[in-house]
């Protein structure tokens, strides 16, 4: 192993050698297939991992179910007390999770640390919640009765998440869900497993200290065929998805069919709206950032930039210029801005994209040329220019337009009046975050009301990425309107009962109905 994922590897208290076991429910265990965990930024191959077989992830869902009914049985407030110390141990090693982050997934450091930071954030927030997690009384029409709302833990969460955040996305789920009383099982994408045995691990030790079954975070490393049976499983009662939307709407339609719940976080394919009183001092750096950063690879990427014809020679000019002073490099370099893709499938993607746009006649404002071999050992890494592109024409149900392809190649159009830019933003079959820049409060109305954005994350001069925890986060339409994180979003971890309760000696039926015998 090379002394630079080495030194990542050790205060984690990953095993710099040999076959990791990748399946934790109490004990750590794995005799399924190797799986390799692979460096996007240098191809070297980090760590092999032995994933779930079958009987041990039936063994794990078993596990899981007895430490719900461990859970369920504390008070809420104690729940928090331990997600507290959870916090404590996952902010005790932000820098070193955030580096193995960027190692293993390729983001840069920064944004690393950054996806760290929200799980302490949501696990912040899960404490709080820990003590507000409340029903309601609601008035009945019959004299001496109350009716409560009253929330329960709901048992089993699963929880499937992609490479692209390989730590944040478990942390919104699972701190919501354990301070709501479930026990969580995650299996988290098969190219980013360190990154998951690193979490649970931390989280496995202030389990123990407080005496409370490992299971309650269970972890199964493993492929779709793991994904698949998590899936089929009738003891998940709520699979939360992150991922495709090819993927999800096969798990949408499998957990449906078997009347279990689901939290669909799918594709994104967001637009930034550049007015002519925009101020581009913000909008450009925005732009960029939400174009390039993470290369490309976050579900709230900005994939469709819309500007104003009277200003956009002046946003090209001041977007390519951006464009051309980043180039890639190391992500664990604190001066990078733009690290590797995280798989060779993914630059085959960016290439045949780019491809596509030439040979559709597509104009290429920025990037598009060869890249100029990067010295070892990083020659080996996944790199490629992030692309600035004028297609021919826009449709919004036709490509490039109407699909996410995860890299870094932002498609340009540009347009005369807001109502069409807002059209066209809404046209495509995704619906997660959307950007709007201008000064003019009539169009913030417009962009915001019932005429406007039909994205789940409706922005006004802040660029489509980088939510915060404290909203509900989540799209519409194809990217499967599910709310994770914030907002009302823990509502939907916990099994809901309406309790009629009577005090009176009557017992009158609703309605007034009489059914004397
Ligand atoms: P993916 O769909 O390939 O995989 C996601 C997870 O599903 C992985 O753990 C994978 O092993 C598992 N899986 C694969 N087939 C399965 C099956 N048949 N049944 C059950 N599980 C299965 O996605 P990816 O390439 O890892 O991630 C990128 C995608 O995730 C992008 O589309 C991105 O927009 C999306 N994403 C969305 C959000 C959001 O909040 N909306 C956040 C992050 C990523």
């Amino acid at each position: 192993l090379s002394s630079r994922a080495s030194a990542i590897l050790r205060p984690l208290d990953i095993p710099l050698s040999g076959e990791i076991a990748g399946a934790y429910d109490g004990s750590w265990k794995g005799s399924g297939d190797i799986l390799e965990s692979v460096c996007p930024s240098t191809g070297e191959i980090i760590a092999r991992i032995r994933t779930a077989s079958p009987s041990e992830l039936h063994e794990t869902l078993d596990k899981t179910r007895d430490a719900y009914k461990h859970l369920r049985a504390l008070p809420a407030p104690r729940r928090g007390e331990i997600l507290r110390q959870i916090r404590e141990s996952i902010a005790s090693k932000r820098e070193a999770l955030g580096a193995l982050v960027s190692l293993e997934m390729g983001k840069i450091r920064t944004e690393g640390v950054g996806e760290v930071q929200e799980f302490v954030d949501i696990c912040d927030y899960a404490v709080g919640l820990s003590r507000m997690m409340n029903g309601r009384v609601v008035n009945s029409e019959r004299p001496g009765h109350s009716i409560l709302e009253v929330p329960n833990p709901l048992g089993v969460v699963g929880v499937i998440s992609a490479f692209n955040f390989p730590v944040a996305v478990y942390g919104w789920n699972f701190a919501l869900s354990f301070a709501a009383g479930n026990a969580t099982l995650w299996k988290p994408s098969p190219t980013t497993p360190l990154c998951a045995i690193a979490v649970t691990k931390l989280i496995a030790r202030v389990l123990e200290v407080n005496d409370v079954p490992g299971a309650a975070a269970s972890l199964v490393v493993g492929g779709s065929d793991i994904g698949e049976a998590i899936v089929q499983a009738s003891g998940v009662d709520l699979v939360s998805f992150t991922g495709s939307e090819k993927v999800g709407r096969e798990v949408g339609r499998a957990v449906q069919s078997r009347f279990g719940k689901t939290i669909l976080e799918l594709g994104g394919n967001n637009a930034a709206v550049v007015m002519p009183d925009a101020d581009l001092s913000l909008a450009v750096p925005a732009i960029g950032f939400g174009a390039i950063g993470t290369a490309g690879q976050r579900c709230t990427s900005t994939r469709r930039l819309y500007v104003h014809r009277s200003i956009s020679d002046k946003v090209l000019r001041a977007l390519s210029g951006l464009y051309s002073a980043i180039s890639p490099g190391d992500p664990l370099e604190s001066t990078t801005l733009l690290g590797p893709l995280h798989s060779k499938t993914a630059v085959d993607t960016y290439v045949t994209a780019l491809t596509s746009l030439r040979a559709s006649g597509a104009e290429i404002l920025s990037g598009g040329d060869d890249l100029e071999p990067l010295p070892a050992p990083l020659a080996t890494g996944n790199y490629v220019k992030p692309v600035i592109a004028i297609p021919r024409t826009h449709d919004p149900l036709k490509e490039p337009w109407n699909k996410e392809l995860f890299v870094p190649i932002l498609n340009v159009a540009i347009f005369d009046h807001l109502e069409d830019a807002i059209n066209w933003n809404n046209a495509v079959p995704q619906g997660l975050s959307s950007s709007l820049w201008t000064r003019d409060i009539r169009n913030v109305g417009k962009w915001i009301g019932p005429s406007g954005s039909d994205a789940g994350i409706v922005n006004v001069n802040v660029g489509t990425s980088g939510a915060e925890i404290g909203a509900a986060f989540g799209g519409n339409k194809s990217t499967g309107w599910g709310r994770e994180s914030g907002g009302d979003a823990w509502k939907q971890y916990v099994r809901w009962s309406a309790c009629t309760i009577n005090f009176s000696d009557n017992a009158p039926l609703a309605q007034g109905v009489n059914f004397s015998i």
